[in-house]
């Protein structure tokens, strides 16, 4: 075995072990040590075989790339917000794909210029064009199809889906259009059929997720993560590069199985995703409000606190954008130290990211002990004292389970209100992500402390630190009934 295959399969272990760390909390750190040292040794073993087979010039080209792309990278990665995730990604999946149309066009023009010089036996030149043609239509849907979701998501164009006349019927006709012009191409490969391959899957993919409504998109971007792997993948079979093959398998394989864990979770089905349009506005009459809703302010809430037995929070988008996740881990902090359980119950897709809040507690230093999923924390409501739903909003709303006309029926949701009180963290009564109205405000266990998350958990902590030290039923009658 040369070095540079010995380096491609290590590298390649350490991106399968990266995926491994990944899936966990407790071992996501190493997950992402094992990635960076995946993708430089990947990048020496390029560097070094490349210098091997071309002259000193092209190398330097190729190290100044590496150097300008990490540091841009490098810079992107500091400034970024946990809410621009999404946006991030959808740019870095746009690389991907423009880089496997490249691949795909060079390849191509290379043989027509130049032959396979022996590189490609005669019997297999037709999967040669073939794995050109494949390769650059999936990169060229991912190229546009990122660049809508990175406009979307970053509001620089409307989210609101674009409802062509036909719009499914389109997307098929140019996935007809594209069989049949691989079949040409194989057997008859030609500049114009290359143009026009590029052509149909730049305008597809534009029309794929312009078609898709913005509150689906991180959806979208879990797909095109997978499209991504899928192009790379090809322009792995095109440079003859296992490696890009592997890691592209694991990128494709990964992205897919997101996009059904996403659905799962959200209750839908791949397709009503690509078919668009949900989350964008409210149904009819789904978000009117549903009866009295009770308010409580901090100190109040305090003091429940202070004497409940076991505290689960449950945080949700709101905790983000808040950035509430520093003070709420103190909070954590201060009643694990006057002997309350506390605990979190995180929901799949709590958020706008798959982890999205395991990543904020992470940052804050929240035990990874006291942090569980849905499924391990459901059935300990019934016997919790008090729940704090921290910017959360559709991952606890009741009428998914109770209520089979609501737009969220079916979604498996974290049954807070069987809890003894549930306090309620968000700045209004506004909608969540799905748009429709949640009954858990209105129920009689249900207080609402209104304000940006963050302030309202400081101004708890604060209250805490003066231990005033009531009753909590008191503090619970105390609660005002606001219409
Ligand atoms: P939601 O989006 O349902 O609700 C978030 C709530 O946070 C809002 O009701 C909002 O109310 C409140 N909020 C916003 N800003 C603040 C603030 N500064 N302080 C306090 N509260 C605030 O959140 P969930 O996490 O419960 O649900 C996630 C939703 O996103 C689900 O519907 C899920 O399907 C969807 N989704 C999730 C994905 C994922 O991978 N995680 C991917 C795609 C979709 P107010 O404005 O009144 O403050």
């Amino acid at each position: 075995m040369t070095a540079s295959r010995a380096a491609d399969l290590v590298a390649a272990l350490l991106f399968v072990l990266s995926l491994a760390g990944l899936s966990q909390h407790r071992t996501s750190r190493a997950g992402v040590v094992y990635g960076i040292a995946g993708m430089a040794l990947a990048l020496a073993a390029t560097v070094v075989v490349s210098a091997r087979s071309v002259s000193a010039g092209p190398v330097a080209l190729i190290l100044l790339a590496t150097v300008i792309g990490a540091a841009v990278g490098l810079w992107r990665a500091r400034r970024v917000e946990m809410t621009q995730m999404p946006e991030l990604i959808a740019v870095l999946h746009s690389f991907v794909g423009l880089a496997a149309v490249l691949v795909g066009w060079n390849s191509y023009l290379e043989v027509e210029a130049h032959g396979s010089r022996g590189r490609i036996a005669a019997d297999l030149i037709g999967i040669h064009h073939a794995e050109v043609f494949i390769g650059v239509f999936i990169g060229a849907v991912t190229f546009t199809g990122s660049v809508v979701a990175y406009l979307k998501l970053s509001a620089r164009i409307k989210s609101r889906p674009l409802t062509l006349p036909g719009k499914n019927a389109l997307n098929l006709g140019a996935l007809a259009l594209f069989a049949v012009l691989t079949v040409w191409f194989t057997v008859s490969p030609g500049l114009p059929l290359m143009v026009a391959v590029t052509v149909l899957a730049l305008a597809l993919g534009w029309h794929l997720v312009a078609s898709i409504g913005g509150g689906d998109m991180p959806v979208v971007v879990s797909m095109l993560n997978s499209y991504s792997g899928w192009a790379a993948a090809a322009a792995g079979f095109l440079l003859d590069n296992n490696l890009l093959i592997v890691t592209g398998a694991l990128v494709g394989s990964s992205g897919a199985y997101l996009s059904y864990i996403m659905c799962q979770a959200m209750n839908r089905s791949f397709l009503s995703v690509i078919a668009g349009g949900f989350g964008i506005e409210a149904p009819p009459g789904g978000a009117q409000e549903q009866g009295e809703h009770r308010e409580v302010r901090a100190p109040e809430a305090a003091e429940l606190l202070a004497r409940a037995r076991s505290v689960v929070i449950t945080p949700g988008y709101g905790m983000a954008v808040a950035q509430a996740q520093h003070p709420v881990a103190e909070l954590t902090r201060r009643l694990r130290e006057r002997g309350v359980e506390v605990r979190f119950g995180v929901h799949p897709v709590a958020g706008r990211l798959p982890g999205h809040m395991n990543v904020l507690l992470a940052e804050a230093k929240v035990p990874y002990d006291v942090v569980l999923e849905m499924d391990e924390i459901n059935d300990d409501f019934a016997d919790t004292s008090v729940v704090l739903v921290i910017g959360a909003n559709d991952t606890v709303n009741p009428s998914a389970t109770d209520d089979p006309a609501s737009p969220i029926a079916g979604m498996p949701v974290l049954r807070v209100w069987e809890a003894e009180q549930v306090v309620v963290f968000k700045r209004s009564m506004a909608s969540g992500y799905a748009g429709v109205q949640n009954p858990l405000f209105f129920r009689d266990n249900t207080s609402m402390l209104f304000g940006d998350a963050k302030q309202s958990v400081e101004a708890i902590l604060e209250a805490l630190g003066s231990g005033t030290g009531r009753d909590p039923r008191a503090a619970a009658r105390g609660a005002t009934a606001v219409r």
